[in-house]
């Protein structure tokens, strides 16, 4: 009951690449560059299981960043000429590949890291793939010429990789839609058939994770504007709660989402984040606690998952860390009241 886990992706050691930024560069290259990404796999493993983790992830050490990680082993996509772009509806600029052609995937795109994180650890591993509505909002189109058609067509694919990841042992697969609480209507319209296309025939556990975005200046001053309640998500939950995905991961901690939305996702896991990746304060175990009780009027402690808001990738590790290690404190308090 309570088990832990993490949305994804953790800081990466120094000497793969440039902390506390993201889009970090690496500093290896070549095979250097693919012994840095294993060590670095191997190392979250272990200090995830040291933090009390239960469902542990790879870290996202082998992606300079969660969507583009997965398109730079795609054919059809140019990244050699990167196009400027506003992104989740002109929120902040990217500089972003284009798709020039049909794509399809060059092999397996994260087969590597999971097999070595599957051999590294005995826990559940949970892996993360970015959403088909996220890819489409963080790329360019000079092939497709319609949002949906391409979106689809990056389902199709993410279907491959999935299939791929839960043969070689992956337990659950997460896709990250920070869009969908950007493109509410579309997350109706297709956005959750997308979804569907991506997990379609997987046998292991499914998530989708939705978020107001990693702790960055651009995400906290959006934030800042969006009120004192945060009511995007009642608007696509009960979707949600209708789709065929397993779980639901989403911020709970420092969030203006209102806690009782959490009732609209009624037989879904929910993975409620009860660590703020925006702040620099480690949580304490108790203020960990506050969060997962308010979590559980809403949800059942069979269905609740303690997690991190969000993405830590552009933390202070040691920091990171230290909020994985309330985490699992806090849910060990709650768990003991029970
Ligand atoms: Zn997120």
């Amino acid at each position: 009951m309570l088990e832990t886990t993490i949305a994804g992706s953790l800081p990466k050691p120094s000497w793969l690449a440039e902390p506390r930024v993201l889009w970090a560069p690496w500093r290896q290259g070549g095979e250097a560059l693919a012994e840095a990404k294993r060590d670095a796999t191997i190392l979250a493993l272990k200090l995830q299981e040291d933090a009390g983790i239960d469902i542990v992830s790879d870290g996202e050490q082998s992606r300079q960043h969660f969507v583009h990680g997965f398109l730079e082993n795609l054919d059809g996509i140019d990244f050699a000429n990167k196009v400027r772009m506003g992104i989740r509806n002109n929120r902040y600029e990217a500089d972003v590949p284009t798709v020039t052609g049909p794509l399809r995937r060059r092999g397996g795109v994260h087969a590597t890291e999971a097999r070595i994180a599957r051999a590294h650890t005995g826990h559940a591993l949970k892996f993360t793939l970015p959403g088909p509505m996220t890819i489409i909002d963080t790329i360019a189109d000079r092939h497709y010429g319609d949002r949906v058609k391409m979106a689809m067509a990056f389902a199709d694919l993410l279907n491959e990789e999935a299939r791929e990841l839960a043969a070689i042992g992956v337990d659950v697969i997460q896709f990250d839609e920070p869009a969908f609480n950007v493109y509410l209507d579309e997350v109706i319209d297709w956005g959750i058939e997308a979804l569907h296309r991506a997990i379609d025939g997987l046998d292991c556990k499914t998530a989708v994770h939705i978020c107001y975005g990693y702790g960055i200046k651009a995400n906290i001053d959006w934030k800042a504007g969006l009120g004192s309640e945060w009511r995007q998500y009642e608007r696509i939950f009960s979707a949600l709660a209708a789709s065929r995905i397993d779980q639901v991961s989403l911020e709970c901690a420092n969030s203006r989402v209102p806690i009782e939305l959490l009732s609209l996702l009624d037989g879904k896991d929910v993975l409620a984040g009860a660590i703020d990746v925006a702040s620099g304060h480690v949580e304490t175990p108790d203020e960990v606690a506050v969060t997962i009780e308010r979590a559980l009027r809403f949800v059942p402690a069979e269905r609740l998952f303690p997690c991190t808001n969000c993405g830590m990738a552009p933390l202070d590790q040691a920091l990171a860390y230290k909020k994985l290690e309330a985490l699992s404190a806090g849910a060990a308090l709650v768990r003991g009241r029970r």
